[in-house]
């Protein structure tokens, strides 16, 4: 067989932008990763900014006339907030440092969501003080305390976060739709009743609308089409129990993507069609003008845009399986460590004639859970010094990576249209000890 046969297979998880090429290597966006290696080493993240803004406009077009906010958690820096903000979409941020990055970068506050499920009174200040555009309520201690920091003649936009008691998403540590978690307030309960009362009688607050949203790595349209239904019903029931119909319905975030070949993400142009047919139908039939639609994806539009590249420095056979050791884990890698998510990898920089053997693809951390992908196929003759790929790392890697063993994290670099730029700069062992200020 020719070699180049051998050379490496991309497509679906990687970005489509991705290729292989005659000599191993393999680009993003025009830019080779092998070049990349050289010049900014590894473990590095790369992102294809064409394709995060392609994914922006795919949201804006399957929603028209809604509110598409970014969860910032999945994965934010100063070029990515200008990124999102310059194809029209808003920001939802769940901390005092996200919202500070955001506003750092000029991001109007009137396109925020503040969320989170304990705020800090500073939280909420600097949220009230920037003008965020929505507060979402989260427990109904901080209704007062919220209403407390609204200045005289103003008011402060809130949304009230219900469970919808729908169980979806592809971990249990990454379900939120269900009763026993700590999102939310609970409508079996009537937590959520008594949330939007105490909401209404504030005269500093002003009730938007609902929240709900059901988890992470959710493919199936299913569970948002029941979500978007039953929270419908529940602003129906506002309106007959305090004669107010509120105009916004956030059906938050989740939408999965592919990580590994066999996988498909949330087919978005369904999602978009499903969910305000179900608003619209729903609505005509209770006699409610149609709130106005905001959806929350963080995942599906940074994930796919990224990958992470990191260098082979040892390889051991063990008595069951063969352990691939690179040059980063699960201080950048977290999500496999955490509740076992699988990742596609291959090897690039060379090619191979050696046929496919399964291998475990770990890092250098001092615990041994500290994987990458527990199922990888890569060339039998991988040794040190080779490089690996990993697919689809563009969110919750970099905004959940971790100093563990002192580490530094890793830098982020966008390429586009051929060039490559930092974004984020690898943070050295000087940014670790500044912070350690001694006896
Ligand atoms: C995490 C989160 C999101 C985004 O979730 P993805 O799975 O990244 O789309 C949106 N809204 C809320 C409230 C969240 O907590």
């Amino acid at each position: 067989m020719d070699v180049l046969d051998r050379a490496p297979v991309l497509g679906a998880p990687w970005a489509p932008s991705m290729r292989s090429l005659p000599d191993g290597d393999a680009e993003l966006a025009g830019v080779s990763l092998m070049e990349i290696v050289r010049r900014f080493g590894t473990p590095t993240y790369v992102l294809d900014e064409a394709e995060v803004r392609r994914r922006c406009r795919a949201y804006r077009a399957a929603l028209p006339n809604s509110d598409i906010m970014y969860a910032a958690k999945a994965f934010l820096c100063r070029a990515m907030a200008s990124w999102v903000r310059s194809e029209g979409l808003g920001l939802d941020v769940c901390s005092g440092g996200e919202l500070a990055l955001a506003l750092a970068t000029g991001f109007p506050a009137a396109r925020i969501v503040f969320h989170g499920n304990a705020k800090t009174p500073r939280e909420l200040r600097e949220a009230v003080d920037a003008g965020v555009g929505r507060i979402v309520i989260d427990n109904l201690a901080e209704i007062n305390h919220l209403a407390a920091l609204v200045p005289a003649g103003r008011r402060q936009k809130v949304l009230v976060r219900v469970i919808p008691d729908i169980e979806a998403g592809a971990y249990a540590a990454i379900r939120t739709g269900g009763e026993d978690q700590k999102f939310g307030l609970s409508m079996a309960n009537g937590s959520a009743a008594e949330a939007v009362h105490r909401v209404l009688d504030q005269r500093g607050l002003e009730l938007a609308g609902l929240h709900c949203h059901l988890g992470s790595q959710i493919s199936e349209v299913e569970p948002y089409e029941l979500a978007a239904r039953t929270m419908v019903e529940q602003l129906a029931r506002i309106r007959d129990t305090r004669g107010v119909a509120l105009p916004e319905l956030d059906l938050g975030g989740g939408h999965g993507i592919a990580y590994l070949h066999d996988e498909r993400g949330l087919d978005l142009e369904r999602f978009g069609a499903t969910v305000r047919a179900t608003v619209e139908e729903r609505a005509a039939g209770l006699g409610l003008p149609v709130p106005r639609l905001i959806i929350e994806p963080g995942r599906a539009i940074s994930g796919p845009a990224g990958v992470s590249l990191y260098r082979v420095i040892a390889i051991k056979r063990g008595v069951r399986r063969t352990f691939v050791a690179v040059d980063g884990g699960m201080s950048d890698h977290p999500r496999t460590s955490l509740y076992g998510a699988r990742y596609a990898t291959t090897m690039i920089g060379r090619l191979s004639t050696a046929g496919p053997r399964a291998v475990t693809v770990v890092g250098h951390h001092c615990e041994s859970g500290d994987t990458i992908a527990e199922d990888a196929v890569l060339p039998a003759d991988i040794r040190p010094g080779d490089v690996l790929a990993v697919a689809a790392t563009g969110a919750y890697h970099h905004s959940m990576a971790s100093t563990y063993n002192l580490t530094c994290r890793p830098p982020v670099v966008a390429v586009t249209g051929g060039q490559a730029r930092v974004v984020v700069r690898r943070e050295d062992q000087d940014d670790l000890m500044r912070r350690d200020v001694g006896l």
